[in-house]
């Protein structure tokens, strides 16, 4: 068959090169002053970083942590949560988001997702809590995630929590923000992830907890180093973990952080360009009303049996796609046996066999976007 795309090229799925390639003699310089200092753990870098997480996001508190799974673990650790409690979550995210739940001898409960934007359906949350109270269960929050780098609808989701806590799972949002503030600032307690691959990403695993509530905030920190009182190091007040963020890490995001509001508009380019050329041949992602994206994802919907034909053409012409996330976590093996509600998550299931993204990163250069997308319009057309 003719081909209109016609010389072959690789595209980078996300590039981290091209980032370090522009910043790379301040990240030298970053790495050797933690060197000259020698102070791995907990040097000054720690506290200039949280600070200027603070200052980005306008959350009151931040306390780094070893990663994004960590952040979800110490928080829920510092909410008290326990064996006979339920949490709330979506089926339709990554595995992290209902690990630390059912760690800590809580139950998760899955509810379903919204079709347009793939984030928690608040419509939803009215079940989940019914189907906890049917098996006994204590209530006390939900997890929700900022999926591809879209906040859930906060605002919605508190009306119908009620009394119970939010945890924000921000590790794919950071950056985002909607007309009622910034991510950071919309969960009880926002947990947010510096994994290579996150719109800010350290090289290594890191993470943070955000939140305005200066005593949840003390007790994070007071779990992060095994529990120690913060006046005496010596008073062990409660059982904590090791979770904390490097050093090294922390002088890296400080170099990232100086370029990232830039990146995240890099991004608008990128996600816009996308949107005007593939809105007629596949299902474009939704950005409500004065919401801002972080596109750590960029994810189209295209029909469930032809995913696999339209992956493998774009493989040929050197165009890498991935599905997040080919199964709903209440078809994984380790979540089988934790309740969801209804009959099953019928969107969270749809999903899982029709999502496919795109490569997206700040520094995806025009020229490639359009291969890219005569690519993709090719593969819908024809594969
Ligand atoms: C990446 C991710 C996490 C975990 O972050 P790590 O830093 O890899 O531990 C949690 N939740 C979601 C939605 C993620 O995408």
């Amino acid at each position: 068959m003719a081909s209109n795309v016609s010389e072959a090229r690789q595209v980078a799925f996300i590039d981290l090169e091209a980032q370090q390639a522009r910043i790379r003699p301040q990240i030298d310089a970053a790495i050797k002053r933690v060197l000259d200092h020698g102070q791995y753990i907990m040097g000054p870098e720690i506290a200039e970083f949280e600070g200027a997480l603070a200052a980005l996001t306008g959350a009151k508190h931040v306390i780094s942590c070893a990663s994004g799974t960590d952040a979800l673990l110490i928080g829920m650790m510092a909410l008290g949560l326990k064996p006979g409690d339920a949490v709330l979550c979506p089926g339709f995210t990554y595995t992290a988001t209902p690990e630390a739940i059912a760690l800590l001898g809580a139950t998760p409960i899955f509810i379903d997702v919204d079709e347009d934007d793939f984030n928690l359906d608040p419509d939803n949350i009215a079940a989940g809590i019914a189907v906890a109270k049917e098996k006994g269960l204590n209530p006390v929050g939900l997890i929700a995630v900022d999926l591809f780098g879209l906040p859930a609808d906060y605002d919605a989701i508190r009306a119908a929590a009620g009394d119970m806590w939010i945890m924000a799972d921000a590790a794919q949002s950071l950056g985002a923000s909607t007309a009622t503030g910034k991510v950071g600032t919309f969960g009880t307690i926002t947990a947010t992830s510096f994994f290579p691959a996150k719109p800010l990403g350290c090289y290594g695993d890191g993470g943070a907890i955000l939140t305005d509530d200066a005593n949840l905030a003390a007790i994070c920190e007071s779990i992060r180093l095994h529990g120690r009182s913060t006046v005496d190091k010596y008073d062990i007040e409660r059982i904590g973990v090791n979770g904390r963020l490097d050093t090294l890490q922390a002088a890296i995001l400080l170099q990232k952080l100086a370029i990232f509001e830039e990146e995240i508009e890099l991004r608008q380019a990128v996600a816009r360009r996308y949107n005007d050329a593939l809105a007629d041949v596949a299902q474009v992602p939704v950005i409500w009303d004065d919401a801002v994206s972080v596109w750590a994802q960029y994810t189209l919907k295209v029909p469930a049996h032809r995913r696999d034909a339209v992956m493998t053409a774009l493989k040929a012409k050197g165009v890498p796609t991935a599905v997040y996330y080919p199964r709903p976590l209440h078809h994984q093996g380790a979540y089988r046996h934790y309740p969801f509600t209804g009959n099953g998550l019928p969107v969270s299931e749809g999903l899982s066999s029709e999502v496919m993204s795109l490569p997206m990163h700040p520094y995806l250069a025009e020229d490639e976007q359009h291969y890219i997308i005569a690519c993709v319009r090719e593969a819908l057309e024809t594969a």
